[in-house]
């Protein structure tokens, strides 16, 4: 079993700050480094450990949803996006941090040290739904703030009309080799800081990264039928590439609101009927307002409170896949507060039956 308690596996508490979680991580990652404990081999499995816990709780979105939803929500638990987190798209969030410290020996090798093209950062977003919505499915706008290759060089960091050239030194591999004793190593090119390319005349707009911040409306089809903690992916809505490396992804993790006398049980809608005395002992058909529209309850003579009529297909459609659930209908007894007269003399008549009866 992997541990997945985050906070205990950097040793921090809940409520640490950004700047407490990176300073346990550069800790365990110095202490379990496999670079410094080639003879361990524990401390690869504790590094790997601490590295995951990092990308997690260093990267402030990430953390929220962790703590909201568990490491589940971060994986493909519940949701019918199923998707890989720690991607290397994550692992950019660290190496920054490794890079510092361990210099060009880090585990990530060359190819990812190197700053050339690189996949932008995936984005997530919480999105709220009523009950209604996620029983129909609905269409929302979203605003995104997030960076965006820039429009004027389109990503290239390049002044519009010209072209990022080559890198003479290590004719664009980002990489030089150089021969120390019987070693040869390979270190990022220092000419081009590895990208491969040398911008000679770069954009203004972006002052040569290539990405500007911008702002995104994006429309959103949410599909009927979806629950608290599902998550949609939309491939490369996230955050730009860098030097023209592809777009990351954007997560929408949906929460449903939850609605007074109605609650779910997978695909099945369970929800709260109440009803008199007179309709639990004698029965009656009656109509409720469902999330599926006005619908007809036929409460059997003799109801007891708590007992179930299930209406088959008016539950929440499977997002998954074909058909829907059942929408159960719980029925409450309501014991009136208030009776008129007429009422109360009845109620006293039948009060009289029943000790009759019982005596
Ligand atoms: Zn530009
Ligand atoms: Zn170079």
């Amino acid at each position: 079993m992997q541990n997945t308690d985050y906070y205990a596996i950097l040793g921090v508490p809940r409520d640490a700050s950004t700047e407490d979680i990176k300073k346990a991580y550069r800790r365990l990652a110095m202490q379990y480094h496999p670079d410094r404990n080639s003879d361990n081999p524990e401390a690869e499995d504790k590094f790997k450990e601490a590295s995951q816990a990092y990308a997690v709780l260093g990267n402030e979105e990430k953390r929220r949803i962790y703590d909201t939803y568990g490491v589940e929500g971060l994986r493909n638990g519940g949701g019918f996006q199923d998707f890989s987190f720690f991607s290397d798209s994550v692992f950019s969030d660290f190496e920054d941090i490794l890079g510092n410290f361990f210099g060009f020996g880090s585990m990530f090798g060359n190819s990812r040290r190197r700053r050339g093209p690189r996949r932008g950062q995936d984005l997530a977003m919480e999105l709220n739904l009523t009950l209604q919505e996620a029983y129909d499915g609905i269409e929302r706008t979203v605003t995104l703030q997030r960076e965006e290759a820039c429009p004027d060089c389109k990503g290239s960091g390049s002044r519009p009309g010209t072209q990022p050239e080559v890198c003479p030194q290590c004719s664009g591999s980002g990489q030089v080799r150089r021969s120390q004793g019987f070693f040869s190593v390979t270190t990022p090119c220092r000419m081009c800081n590895g990208s491969g390319r040398i911008i000679k005349d770069p954009c203004e707009t972006c002052r040569g990264s290539g990405r500007v911040k911008g702002e995104k409306q994006l429309s959103v089809k949410i599909p009927p039928g979806v629950d608290s903690g599902n998550r949609l992916r939309m491939a490369g809505e996230g955050e730009a590439g860098h030097a023209g490396g592809p777009a990351g992804d954007l997560y929408l993790i949906l929460q449903v609101q939850p609605e007074k006398g109605f609650s779910r049980e997978g695909h099945d809608l369970i929800m709260d009927v109440e009803i008199t005395f007179a309709q639990a002992a004698l029965g009656d058909t009656i109509k409720v307002q469902a999330p599926s529209g006005t619908e007809q309850i036929k409460i059997p003579a003799g109801a007891q409170p708590g007992q179930v009529v299930v209406l088959r297909n008016k539950g929440f459609r499977n997002v998954n896949g074909w058909g829907r659930g059942d929408l159960r209908a719980v029925l409450r007894v309501r014991t009136p507060e208030k009776l008129s007269r007429e009422e109360k003399k009845l109620f006293q008549s039948l009060r009289e039956l029943e000790s009759a009866r019982e005596g």
